[in-house]
């Protein structure tokens, strides 16, 4: 039986941000410490949420009281990587002190550029995980450009509409034809199943997939269409060539909210369905079917995936998807249009938080995603600049993240390197470290979370008291800060006085006068979400033209107008399969695949192979495959899969690098080349050879 219900906010690397009602239960009587968790539910009361949580979060309790989870700080005595026997504990003020003292010496060593503070998306919330930056920038650390997930699809989206904003996802459920393109939101967004749901319920909606593979949300679709990975860009324009071609386009709406729609229309001349078919692997009648279910349907609605975000060519894929709805001036109607993501719609100001104040852009920006050749001293990325000798890493775990992982272990491995890794779990990164911290979760801090799949602001308040020793990530920056000297007014607050100066600053309401629930909806008036009021670039225009300049250095190697673009690693006869690194549903990144109903529902690391393919292996379920390529190679379980093309291959994870044969993961083949025109991590973007192991 709960003791009570409270209310919280999903932290995960998710656009859900889902709300939570959090059970608390009194702890077993042998047990110390305070209350322990019960069921968490989505929050009925938070209309996108609707009362709807994925199965991992749910069952939280696992996460939170698992017997492994960090209890007090750690320093290494023995060999890096070996886990928690090669560390002994020491005290919070001992701990602190290494890790200042260190960094100190590499400063004094090498210049503070040596120094890298290295993050990501563990936690979602503005302050516990963006507070790392004010450290950063206040001791002029080398800065992290942020490449491993959106850059590439954050690159797409706003060459055309501008901004990173679309229309609100529950105007799905008003929708006459939901596109789920490049996403598998039934196991890594299930609050978009929610609401197409509704539309499919109400409205007989049509709900139309378009994935590499038949995913769970493929499934469930009216249609599912299965191009080669990297191809949509083709896809999108032979599409826009039949609305041009059979009548679908809409003059008016183009020539008021578009910048150059004959120019589009000469462009995708050549675009034909025939055209595409040879690049995507798509029959012509197919592409034919789906441009006209969409331009026959002005309630349509484009759910766009972080697919896009993989692929050398990502940005310009998702460039030429994004035109669609400006063809068709489905923008316009109640439940058309499209969102990728929401999380530039509420105008947060990050001075505080980040120290932005102290930012100097003069100094080095070393690309997350490229964290294996920067260790191992690549000069394309370190320049003149000094090699990274000391890593201070929160909310990431990049021995299993990062692409070229036999790379990133090889930096790791270094004897010159001091590295800090503050964490909740003893993971591979934590292992190689020489000081180890433990976290808190997001149920015993405070924080304040955006959503990307809705326009809820919402405050996830501390509802149980921190595990043993552990400290939330706020509480360490400023620890380390204070032994540092760094100087920041962020340094002297206390989370909720940075959360509510921070919403003072952005002209929201503060903590006291949040809404009841802690949550605040940011949806704007209809034009405004629409983008009747125009879109947000210069001329107000949708911009069918592309200006690639503006967004990135490799601007030159991306037309102007949408279309197919040829950079990915499409293969040779030594390679001729596409492999897919794509997310499971029980795990999220590497988060939970550590607790035990999500490995037992993930089984082990497979690879699905078309059975064709598999029959030619001489193959059957089960049996073991080796998948390689330049990088190296690895083995994992076969398992025969219809629902896509026969070049296709995928490896649904993450799994830890342990679960392999040979100790390395899926990243050991996947590539560090950045992603056109501003970077970007390729995850699916890999070709690879099969044999049987
Ligand atoms: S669906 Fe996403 S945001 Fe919602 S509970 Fe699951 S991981 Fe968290």
């Amino acid at each position: 039986m709960p003791l009570d219900i409270v209310s919280s906010v999903c932290p995960h690397d998710c656009p859900s941000a889902c709300a939570l009602d959090v059970e608390r239960a009194e702890p077993a009587p042998a047990e110390a410490g305070g209350r322990r968790l019960g069921r968490i539910r989505g929050a009925e009361a938070q209309d996108y949420t609707l009362g709807v949580v994925c199965a991992k979060v749910a069952r939280y309790a696992e996460r939170q009281h698992h017997r492994e989870r960090l209890a007090q700080p750690l320093r290494r005595i023995g060999e890096k990587g070996t886990g928690l026997g090669a560390f002994k504990p020491i005290s919070w003020d001992d701990a602190l002190d290494e890790v200042a003292e260190a960094l100190t010496r590499a400063t004094q060593r090498h210049g503070s550029e040596t120094v890298w503070p290295y993050y990501y998306a563990g936690t979602m919330g503005l302050v516990q995980r963006d507070g790392i930056n004010r450290l950063r920038h206040a001791m002029r650390y080398s800065r992290e450009d942020l490449t491993i997930c959106n850059a590439l699809s954050d690159a797409g989206w706003c060459a055309g509409v501008g901004a990173k904003r679309g229309v609100d996802g529950r105007e799905i459920k008003k929708s006459d034809l939901i596109v789920v393109w490049g996403g598998n939101p039934v196991s890594t967004q299930v609050n978009v199943m929610t609401h197409i749901a509704a539309a499919r319920r109400e409205r007989g909606a049509k709900l139309v997939v378009i994935d590499p593979y038949r995913t769970a949300t493929a499934e469930r679709a009216d249609l599912h269409l299965a191009p080669l990975p990297g191809t949509d860009g083709a896809l999108a324009c032979a599409v826009m060539h039949v609305l041009f071609k059979e009548g679908y386009a809409d003059g008016a709406y183009m020539a008021c909210y578009t910048d150059d729609p004959a120019g589009l229309e000469a462009h995708l001349a050549t675009r034909t369905p025939a055209w595409a078919a040879a690049i995507t692997g798509l029959a012509e009648d197919a592409i034919e079917g789906f441009a006209r279910l969409y331009g026959a349907t002005k309630r349509s609605y484009i759910r766009v995936g972080y697919g896009f975000s993989r692929s050398r060519n990502g940005a310009a894929q998702l460039f030429a998807v994004s035109c669609l709805p400006a063809v068709t001036g489905a923008w316009a109607h109640e439940g058309g249009g499209a969102l990728y993501s929401n999380l530039g719609l509420v105008d947060i100001d990050h001075t505080l938080i980040e120290g932005l104040d102290r930012l100097d852009p003069s100094i080095r920006m070393l690309d997350q995603s490229r964290i294996g050749p920067v260790l191992t001293g690549d000069l394309r990325d370190l320049g003149d600049g000094p090699p990274v000798t000391a890593l201070f890493v929160q909310n990431t775990n990049p021995l299993v993240v990062a692409p070229e992982s036999r790379l990133v272990h090889r930096g790791f491995a270094r004897s010159d390197l001091f590295v800090c890794v503050h964490e909740q779990f003893m993971t591979e990164t934590a292992a190689m470290a020489d000081i180890v911290l433990p976290a808190t979760t997001f149920l015993e801090h405070d924080d304040v979370y955006l959503g990307g799949a809705h326009t809820w602001l919402q405050l996830g308040r501390a509802v149980l008291p921190p595990y043993a020793e552990c400290r939330s990530n706020h509480d360490v920056i400023n620890g380390v800060a204070g032994r540092l000297g760094a100087q920041h007014p962020g340094f002297a607050m206390n989370a909720v006085e940075l959360i509510d100066r921070t919403l003072r600053l952005s002209s929201l309401p503060g903590v006291e006068n949040f809404p009841e629930g802690g949550r605040l909806d940011c949806c704007p008036p209809f034009a405004t979400g629409h983008f009747l009021d125009g879109f947000p670039q210069a001329d107000r225009k949708f911009h069918f033209r592309a200006d690639w300049r503006a967004i990135g250095p490799a601007y030159a190697r991306l037309p102007a107008f949408p279309d197919h673009v040829a950079a990915i690693d499409d293969g040779d006869p030594e390679r001729p399969f596409r492999l897919v690194a794509a997310p499971s549903r029980s795990f999220l990144n590497t988060s939970f695949n550590n607790t035990p109903s999500s490995i037992a529902r993930e089984g082990r690391p497979t690879a699905l192979l078309h059975p064709e393919v598999l029959g030619e292996l001489r193959l059957g379920d089960g049996d073991r495959v080796r998948l390689g390529n330049r990088q190296g190679s690895l083995v994992v379980h076969a398992r025969g899969f219809p629902g896509m093309q026969k070049r296709v291959v995928i490896v649904e994870g993450l799994w830890p690098n342990h679960a392999f044969e040979e100790g390395i993961g899926i990243n050991l083949l996947t590539s560090a080349d950045p992603g056109l025109p501003r970077g970007g991590a390729v995850f699916h973007d890999t070709s690879v050879w099969l044999r049987p192991a």
